[in-house]
């Protein structure tokens, strides 16, 4: 039996992947955040999103215990988290794209 890892999460975009599939969607997702992070406003731009320090990929064969896993998760999960941003008017976080189509619908209140 090969690790029986669920899943990894994204340390950019917070989505699940495979653990084979994550290495082909990182380096897309980075060069995606890249690009949408140059198209907003200035005040809305964001810091590259950093790799957290517990990521601990397995490769082919190496062990990785539950925990450990978990933790790298946590992490990333964190690192994708600090990528949100708060509407000025509700507080609620979204990506920023995301918060473009929620501020149509959240107006502040009078
Ligand atoms: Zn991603
Ligand atoms: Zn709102």
């Amino acid at each position: 039996m090969m690790n029986s890892i669920p899943y990894v999460i994204c340390y950019i975009c917070g989505r699940k992947y495979g653990s084979a599939s994550i290495k082909i969607h990182e380096p897309q997702c980075l060069k995606k955040w890249q690009s949408d992070n140059a198209a907003l406003p200035p005040e809305q731009r964001r810091k590259t999103p950093v790799k957290p320090v517990e990521r601990a990929l397995p490769t082919s064969g190496q062990k990785i215990s539950r925990s450990e896993w978990e933790a790298s998760n946590e992490g990333a999960w964190k690192s994708a988290q600090a990528q949100l941003v708060p509407c000025p008017h509700c507080g609620r976080t979204f990506l920023p794209d995301r918060l473009q189509v929620h501020l149509r619908s959240c107006k502040p209140k009078h």
